[in-house]
C-alpha cells in the first residue's frame, strides 16, 4: 500500500491520498468547466501521445492549461515529455515540452515527466532552459546509472510497481515517490 500516490488517473482518488492526473477530455474540453474535488490534488498537462492526434493543436492546448492552473488544486503540470516510441515526431514533441516548462516556471508548478527512451532530450532541457521548477519522472524504471544522471541534474523519480532496487536505494528520500499510475 502507497500512502500517497504521487501519480494516478484515478479520479475517484480521495482527496490527500494523491495526484490525478486529469484526463484528455477534461483538458480538451472542460477547462473552463471542470472544478476540483475540495482538498484534491491534480497535475493538468498535454501528454506526449497527443501530439499524434490529426487535431494537435498547441495553442488550444496551452490555453486550457492556463486556465486549470488557475486553480489553486492544479499543483503540478504534467504528465508531460518525450516519448520516442509513441506520439508525434520528436521535434513537435520537443517544442510542445518546452512550452509546458515554460509554463510550470510562469505558474511556478512543478513537473511530471512521462519519458520513453528520451533522457537526452529532457536532460538537455533540464540544462538548456535552467528551471527553478521540480521535474519529477514518474514510472522509473531505470538502472541507478541513469537515476545518478537524473538526480545530479536536478530531476526527482516517482517509482512505480517495477523499479531496480538499487535505483531507489540510491534516490534520497526526499526525492523519490511512489505511484500506481492508476487508469
Ligand atoms: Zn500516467
Amino acid at each position: 500500500m502507497i500512502d500517497f500516490d504521487f501519480h494516478t488517473h484515478r479520479l475517484d482518488t480521495p482527496p490527500g491520498k494523491g495526484i490525478v492526473c486529469l484526463p484528455q477530455h477534461i483538458v480538451r474540453e472542460a477547462a473552463d468547466t471542470w472544478l476540483p474535488a475540495p482538498g484534491g490534488c491534480y497535475a493538468a498537462g498535454i501528454h506526449p501521445w497527443w501530439t499524434a492526434d490529426a487535431d494537435f493543436h498547441l495553442a488550444a492546448y496551452m490555453d486550457a492549461l492556463a486556465r486549470l492552473l488557475q486553480h489553486p488544486e492544479v499543483v503540478q503540470v504534467g504528465e508531460c515529455g518525450i516519448d520516442r516510441l509513441q506520439g508525434a515526431g520528436v521535434e513537435l514533441q520537443y517544442a510542445v515540452f518546452q512550452a509546458q516548462v515554460e509554463l510550470s516556471e510562469a505558474f511556478a508548478r512543478p513537473m511530471t515527466l512521462h519519458c520513453v527512451r528520451a533522457f537526452d532530450l529532457i536532460l538537455h532541457a533540464r540544462k538548456s532552459m535552467r528551471p527553478v521548477q521540480v521535474w519529477t519522472v514518474h514510472g522509473f524504471r531505470g538502472h541507478a546509472t541513469l537515476a545518478r544522471q537524473l538526480l545530479d541534474a536536478g530531476i526527482d523519480l516517482s517509482f512505480g510497481e517495477r523499479y531496480d532496487e538499487e535505483a531507489w536505494r540510491i534516490t534520497p528520500e526526499g526525492r523519490r515517490h511512489r505511484e500506481t499510475d492508476a487508469e
